[in-house]
């Protein structure tokens, strides 16, 4: 398959996501690790190390526009924090490189809009990092709702928290310029995703509240949690919590003759499902591996990445995001 030729991938931010990749990488078919972006020498080397990379492979984030001349490297897998994602994106297309950038795309519909048209003036590819369309149990979620298997969906409760008592203060998920919001920046894309795939519509309405701080010595800058109820053309309903206050990973929808959920629903799993004739679990498999697997795949075929995985997609979700916020903040029903 592709002549043997493997999608060459940089991770650029070496922090605890790219350390989750790497185990994907290492995993996949079609990928290969081949070069490293980084701010932090000891990681350079260790990583340097790890994977025998030349030095030439390895970049910081001054000299990063280099990458243009690498022929080694063919996309740059983007695991910055969020208000770098957009600067990065820029850069990489630039340099002719594919981006697959991690979610949240950026911070405003109009940032992941620029990416996209920069990334198709550059003629590369733009991923978003996707990984639980990857996963059975959400290929199955998708089925059960956008097939009508218990009839027409009137109900979604998708929520994801996690507590970050112990987080620090200095941490960049509590800063607004480098995280653009709290947890539903971070884990809100999975709930606002999910309801969109399972229901295959688009949002047309939302109402959002934000919750009380309880930890304010964290959540100056952010929010602590929010809960958001998003209005679809069917009349169905998503409720959702993003919250950084307490656990919760559940995914549940009724429909007119039964119901099906998961929970863990959005996290790495394993995932465990039921619906109201029958528990259902498939096979664990590796999100990550899977996800660049296909990913490499598009674009070693020089073929469109599939839709669900897209910039565009990536788009549609910070249009939703936006307008909870606004709606939060505003106190009133927000069109979309
Ligand atoms: P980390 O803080 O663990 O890692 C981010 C890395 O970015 C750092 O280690 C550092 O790497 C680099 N960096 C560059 N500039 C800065 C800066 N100003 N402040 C902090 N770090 C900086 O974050 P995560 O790995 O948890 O998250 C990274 C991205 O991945 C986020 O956008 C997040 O939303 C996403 N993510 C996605 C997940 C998924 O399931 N799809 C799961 C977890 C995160 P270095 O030392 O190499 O310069």
């Amino acid at each position: 398959v592709f002549d043997g030729k493997k999608l060459t991938i940089a991770l650029c931010g070496l922090g605890r996501y790219a350390n989750v990749l790497k185990g994907g990488i290492a995993a996949s078919q079609f990928c290969r690790l081949a070069g490293i972006v980084t701010g932090t020498p000891a990681k350079a080397a260790q990583w340097k190390k790890e994977y025998g990379l030349p030095d030439k492979n390895s970049y910081t984030y001054q000299n990063f526009d280099q990458i243009a001349n690498n022929p080694d490297i063919d996309a740059v897998y983007i695991t910055l924090p969020n208000g770098l994602h957009k600067e990065f994106t820029l850069r990489a297309a630039k340099a002719g490189k594919h981006v697959i950038v991690e979610k949240p795309m950026a911070f405003t519909e109009k940032d992941c809009q620029e990416m996209i048209d920069a990334c198709q003036k550059a003629g590369v590819q733009l991923a978003v990092g996707y990984r639980l369309h990857y996963d059975p149990h959400h290929i199955e979620l998708k089925r059960l709702g956008q097939q009508k298997v218990f009839g027409q969906v009137r109900l979604i409760e998708a929520s994801l928290g996690y507590r970050l008592d112990g987080i620090s203060p200095d941490d960049w998920h509590l800063k607004k310029a480098m995280a653009g919001g709290g947890p539903l920046m971070n884990l809100g894309v999975y709930c606002v995703q999910s309801s969109r795939y399972v229901l295959g519509e688009e949002p047309t309405a939302v109402t959002a509240q934000f919750g009380p701080v309880t930890m304010p010595h964290l959540f100056k800058e952010v929010e602590e949690n929010i809960t958001w109820q998003l209005h679809f053309p069917s009349g169905a309903i998503c409720t959702s919590s993003c919250t950084s206050n307490c656990n919760i990973d559940r995914f549940f929808a009724s429909a007119d003759e039964g119901y099906f959920e998961l929970e863990p629903a959005l996290s790495y799993g394993p995932f465990k499902g039921r619906t109201s004739q029958a528990a259902f679990t498939f096979p664990v498999v590796n999100q990550q591996a899977a996800q660049i697997d296909d990913i490499a795949r598009h674009i070693l075929s020089n073929n469109p990445l599939p839709a669900h995985i897209s910039g565009v997609e990536g788009r549609k979700d910070m249009r939703v995001l936006e307008g909870i916020y606004k709606a939060a903040t505003s106190g009133q029903k927000v069109k979309l």
